[in-house]
């Protein structure tokens, strides 16, 4: 048993605007049934989510959770627009963004971007992974996967991972429940979250620098799913979410 992580090589500076299938298609022999990973800076620049910092006028929430985090009230004014609920002020900003996804500073990046500007992520990720998802198949005539990844942080550990943020034709996660194990013993809590697994799998091969590596390719998996099933069906649902009680218990 093996798979192939394979970098797609090559790739310029994304600009707003620029074909990014036809990009990654130029520089990749794809096949059928491969899983296309992109990283959400490149998608984001394409998709013109760039905004530099001194156009943004903090409002009144800003300046107070600024004033309270003794951060930039523009940055974090960046980071409210993006967000239904702020989890945690200090000394992080954890929101759960528009789209429902929780994650540090809502995804946004100064990282890997000029000076003075920001990175906002893709506004809808999962729009924009079967967006790509559909043109690589146009152009490669291949049954594709795609996902869309971000770098995140982990609760209880130190250390970022690369994450999905927006998928298309594949399922995010494998369910054990009902299969047995070694001893014959029925699972019955195991969901395996393989679109994570193939992102951080694929962040291996892009990192977090300079490496100008913001695609990957996994063959030899066969996670392909006709359906287009949302990446929202891994977000934990609001009344089971024990952890986000907690932490709005910490604010009162
Ligand atoms: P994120 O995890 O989606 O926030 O993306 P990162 O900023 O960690 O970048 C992931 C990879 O993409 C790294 O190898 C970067 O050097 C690369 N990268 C970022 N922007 C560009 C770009 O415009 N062009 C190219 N070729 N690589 C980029
Ligand atoms: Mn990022
Ligand atoms: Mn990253
Ligand atoms: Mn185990």
């Amino acid at each position: 048993m093996k798979f192939e992580a394979i970098a797609v090589e090559n790739i310029p500076l994304i600009h707003p605007g620029d074909d990014l299938p036809s990009i990654i298609c130029m520089n990749m022999e794809l096949q059928d049934r491969d899983i296309v990973i992109v990283a959400s800076t490149v998608v984001a620049k394409s998709e013109g989510e760039v905004f530099r910092l001194e156009d943004i006028t903090p409002e009144e929430m800003a300046l107070e959770i600024a004033a309270r985090s003794e951060k930039d009230a523009r940055f974090i004014q960046a980071v409210l627009s993006r967000s239904r609920e702020v989890l945690i002020e200090k000394p992080f900003m954890l929101v759960t963004t528009l789209e429902g996804h929780t994650c540090v500073n809502a995804g946004i990046d100064e990282s890997n971007i000029e000076d003075g500007f920001l990175l906002y992520p893709p506004k809808n990720p999962d729009v924009s992974a079967s967006r790509l998802g559909k043109e690589l198949e146009r152009l490669s005539g291949k049954k594709l996967s795609v996902i869309v990844t971000d770098t995140n942080g982990r609760a209880f550990k130190i250390g970022q991972t690369g994450a999905a943020i927006g998928i298309y034709k594949i399922k995010p996660v494998k369910r054990w429940i009902g299969e047995k194990d070694l001893f014959g013993k029925i699972l019955e809590i195991t969901e395996e979250a393989v679109a994570d697994e193939l992102a951080g799998a694929a962040n291996l091969l892009m990192g977090e620098g300079a490496g100008g590596i913001p695609a990957v390719v996994i063959r030899g998996l066969d996670n392909y799913c006709e359906e287009d099933i949302s990446i929202k069906e891994i977000y934990r649902p609001e009344e089971q979410d024990i952890i986000k009680k907690g932490l709005r218990c910490l604010q009162k």
